[in-house]
């Protein structure tokens, strides 16, 4: 049984105290009925991350949180790099691999994404792996072809006790940040087709353990939708996470 997982990418977005206060509204909202439903998870900018970790260990929440990126590198001579170890260090149980805007504007690319993936393992994060295609990808019905492929290579030299943690995002570009949701049916065909192919890259048994999220333009007032396909576990969610009200009823899949 696989165990919904609702994350919040806040983007370049709040600073340190910002973050304390959204917190502290989500864990105020939310209760332990909620949280044995769905994991919630929280995902600042590294900046935010100390004090998201202080607030999380000395209240015991049970809200988790993570990273928006690590560096393929575990130390050394990368200036601005954060890396898995450090993240490790401050308590993350996730970071974000592959998200289309590091693809887009930091020309993140298949191999890149790979080392990252490997570096999350190495100091045992697990990544949310960004997988999606392009409008013209779409346009051209290559969708499915384009975001499998874009997962068997981030999975290369993972072996299976690893991958079988790992969570997939399948966020199509087009629906990111621009207010245009795939459909419940657009989800779960890419998102079958991924966990497909995660069966014959390792077994079904793996297959039928990983999450597989959906993200773009996830709203409280699309998520049920959503949430009732049978291969969709959860959501990853951008522009709306940073809005607490907004982000409690997403966790409740309801408007
Ligand atoms: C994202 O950044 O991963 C995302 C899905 O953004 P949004 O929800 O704003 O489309």
């Amino acid at each position: 049984m696989r165990k919904p997982l609702i994350a919040g990418n806040w983007k370049m977005n709040l600073n340190h105290l910002e973050a304390i206060a959204l917190v502290q509204k989500l864990a105020f909202a939310l209760n332990d009925k909620d949280f044995d439903k769905v994991e919630v998870a929280v995902l600042p900018p590294y900046t935010d991350l100390r004090s998201v970790q202080t607030l999380v260990d000395g209240d015991k929440l049970r809200i988790v949180y993570g990273a928006q990126d690590l560096s393929q590198h575990d130390a050394g001579a990368y200036t601005a790099e954060i890396s898995g170890a450090m993240l490790a260090k401050l308590g993350c149980t996730y970071a974000v691999i592959g998200h289309s805007e590091r693809r887009q504007y930091h020309r993140e690319d298949d191999d890149l994404v790979n080392a990252k993936v490997l570096a999350a393992y190495r100091h045992s994060i697990t990544p949310i792996l960004c997988v999606g295609e392009g409008l013209e990808v779409r346009q051209a019905g290559g969708h499915v072809a384009h975001t499998v492929g874009q997962l068997e290579n981030a999975l290369r030299k993972i072996p299976a006790e690893q991958a079988q943690s790992i969570v997939v995002a399948y966020e199509p570009v087009w629906a990111i940040g621009t207010g245009e949701v795939a459909t419940p049916e657009d989800a779960q065909e890419v998102c079958a087709a991924l966990r497909e192919r995660l069966a014959e890259l390792y077994d079904t048994e793996l297959a039928a353990k990983v999450r597989i999220l959906y993200g773009g333009s996830v709203k409280s007032g699309n998520i049920a939708g959503i949430m009732a396909q049978p291969d969709v576990d959860g959501a990853l969610v951008g522009g709306a996470s940073i809005d607490a009200g907004e982000y409690v009823k997403i966790c409740r899949f309801s408007d």
